[in-house]
């Protein structure tokens, strides 16, 4: 049998093993999947070999960390410096980043010119990044210049609210976490306004509740989703990594779909 598990902290509202198991089960994969949760970063390469587990997912706070102890790392894991999903070939941690792939996948279907892009942390870069790939338009969007330098050294159009320059975006996403555990937007309401005005479409991250700026979007009669999407088409790719690419993907899709229901 092969054995996972999702590191993070907190880590007990993760879907994944959920979404994982179901999958394994219904592809008769002898697989099973858990949570841990790990209380100190520096501990996470032990842990993996200590509990002498196949892959693992990584989730907040120790996406960096996780690239850090990777031997080696693959594609936009490495221009995003952060990797949420890790498997051992031959004794040695192979890193990836499913998150960005994830995010992308769940928007493909929109027909948009440019993108902004609310937040400057962990997911705002890897959003940057597939998007940067893709050569699709963006501007980020944050409310303090500290964490700006990333996307400013890479060349990528970004401000704080105070020298924002309000312009149509087609598309806004917001990757912080206001709204997550409080009632906050993530703007000021006032330049919420003015953008949703010339939108079309706004995703949140974060899933499994419906965010102020989500219920604000709606008002402006925008096309909505939340994160659900992204986490399904992460836990897709990672499970394709985990299973080294055995199973087609719109199979392990319609199984993930139902897990996450469960
Ligand atoms: P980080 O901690 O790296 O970044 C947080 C960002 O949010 C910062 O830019 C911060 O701005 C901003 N922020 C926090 N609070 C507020 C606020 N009240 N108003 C405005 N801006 C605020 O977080 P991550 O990028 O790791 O995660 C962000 C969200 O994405 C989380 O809610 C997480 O659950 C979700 N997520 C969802 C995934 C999915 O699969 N659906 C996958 C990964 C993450 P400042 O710099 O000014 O502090």
């Amino acid at each position: 049998m092969k054995f996972f598990i999702i590191f993070g902290n907190p880590v007990a509202h993760s879907k994944s093993p959920q979404m994982h198991n179901f999958t394994f089960k219904s592809l008769n994969f002898d697989g099973c999947y858990t949570r841990y949760l790990l209380k100190d970063e520096n501990l996470l390469k032990d842990k993996f070999f200590e509990l002498n587990i196949d892959g693992a997912n990584i989730t907040v706070p120790f996406k960096e960390k996780a690239f850090e102890i990777c031997d080696e790392t693959v594609g936009i894991a490495n221009s995003i410096k952060a990797v949420n999903t890790i498997i051992k070939k031959d004794n040695k941690l192979i890193g990836y980043n499913t998150d960005a792939p994830g995010f992308y996948e769940s928007i493909k279907s929109y027909k948009f010119k440019n993108a902004l892009i609310l937040g400057a942390g962990g997911t705002a870069k890897a959003i940057s990044e597939i998007f940067d790939e893709k050569n699709i338009d963006f501007t980020i969007l944050n409310r303090s210049k500290k964490r700006l330098d990333y996307f400013i050294n890479k060349g990528y159009k970004s401000f704080s609210w105070d020298d924002f320059k309000i312009d149509g975006f087609d598309l806004i996403i917001n990757t912080t976490s206001a709204g997550l555990n409080d009632e906050n937007l993530p703007a000021p309401k006032e330049i919420l306004e003015s953008i949703f005005k010339n939108a079309k479409y706004a995703v949140d991250v974060i899933y499994g509740k419906e965010t102020p700026f989500l219920k604000m979007a709606k008002e402006f009669n925008l096309t909505i989703k939340d994160g659900k999407d992204m986490l399904l088409y992460q836990g897709v790719l990672a499970f394709e990594i985990f299973t080294d690419f055995e199973y087609e993907k719109s199979e392990i899709e319609k199984y993930m779909k139902e897990g996450l229901e469960l």
